[in-house]
């Protein structure tokens, strides 16, 4: 249970799985906002299954596994203010899910209700004497298992079986029966989901800091660790910047590879991403602040030497 009195109306928030109770001040963020309708989406799965034909299932498939990454990256575009799209590495809607719940939001995987009070919040008032109602409630989902549904239906249904030798039999289908049964525990699953009424960016305390581009950042503090590259969200900034923890309060350096400018040796301080995203062959260019010297850059291969003489 958490409970946020920033507001004039007590928020409660239950937490499924989450045996913490007690007055904690959190922040939470939610959205009553679009999310994605998954009713037409089953139906179109339900009325597929129901002509049955092996095209048909295919289909099915096809549709519950496109469903499966709508889900996952639904809950990546709520929480999106939280990360930048450079961060993600992977695009499996089972690992955005993982990064999502490490770097963004812990809670992500659970269950979360929220309920308002009643009566404006009162000094002396206890929460639980308070009469709440509920606003809505966000659905949770095991990651893991997303993505194992999301791969087995691609295995039964989406991919011809590679034949082993010359006479083996290049099938049309895969096994319909098999099919059916998978397509039909996804529906379960996006029917379980499908009741969810509103949706969480995360829970917990925030940092923030202003990038030089003028986009502001935000972390939850408590999944930021001391050291932690964070990108800057906005697409078209390369500044990358480093968390670093000092008492209980995360400062933010950017970093930046000095360059010494060719023409009159001014330090250049640039994004480190900016080379990072170079090819080996490129030749990247900047100008200099001082000087406007147009500079030239290009990853080189060096080779090097062990220094404990192995
Ligand atoms: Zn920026
Ligand atoms: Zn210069």
């Amino acid at each position: 249970m958490h409970l946020d009195k920033t507001l004039h109306h007590l928020l409660y928030l239950w937490v499924d799985a989450c045996s913490q109770s007690g007055r904690d001040t959190y922040s939470c963020h939610w959205h009553c906002a679009t999310m994605i309708n998954l009713p037409p989406i089953i139906q179109r799965i339900k009325a597929l299954l129901e002509e049955d034909t092996e095209a048909s299932v295919t289909y099915a498939a096809l549709e519950a596994r496109l469903a499966l990454e709508k889900v996952c990256y639904d809950r990546l575009r709520q929480r999106h203010d939280y990360i930048s799209h450079d961060q993600l590495r992977k695009w499996q809607p089972g690992a955005v899910v993982n990064t999502l719940i490490k770097e963004v939001d812990e809670h992500l995987g659970e269950t979360m209700t929220l309920s308002i009070g009643t009566n404006p919040a009162q000094a002396g008032v206890k929460p639980e004497d308070e009469e709440f109602v509920e606003v809505g409630t966000e659905i949770g989902f095991n990651p893991k298992r997303i993505a194992k549904m999301w791969q087995a239906l691609a295995k039964l249904a989406l991919h011809v079986r590679l034949p082993e030798h010359k006479g083996d039999h290049i099938a049309e289908y895969g096994d319909k029966a098999q099919i059916r049964a998978k397509v039909a525990g996804v529906v379960a699953e996006l029917e379980r989901l499908a009741k969810g009424t509103m949706t969480f960016s995360g829970l917990g305390a925030e940092v923030s800091f202003d990038c030089s581009c003028g986009e502001t950042n935000k972390r939850r503090a408590k999944l930021l660790r001391n050291g932690q590259h964070v990108h800057c969200i906005n697409p078209d900034c390369k500044l990358t910047w480093k968390a670093v923890k000092e008492g209980g309060d995360f400062n933010f350096e950017s970093v930046t590879v000095p360059i010494n400018c060719d023409e009159c040796s001014a330090a250049n301080h640039m994004p480190w991403r900016y080379f990072l995203d170079m090819k080996h062959d490129e030749v990247g260019s900047f100008s200099c602040h001082a000087c406007g010297h147009k500079n030239y850059v290009q990853w080189r291969l060096t080779q090097v030497r062990r220094n404990d003489g192995g």
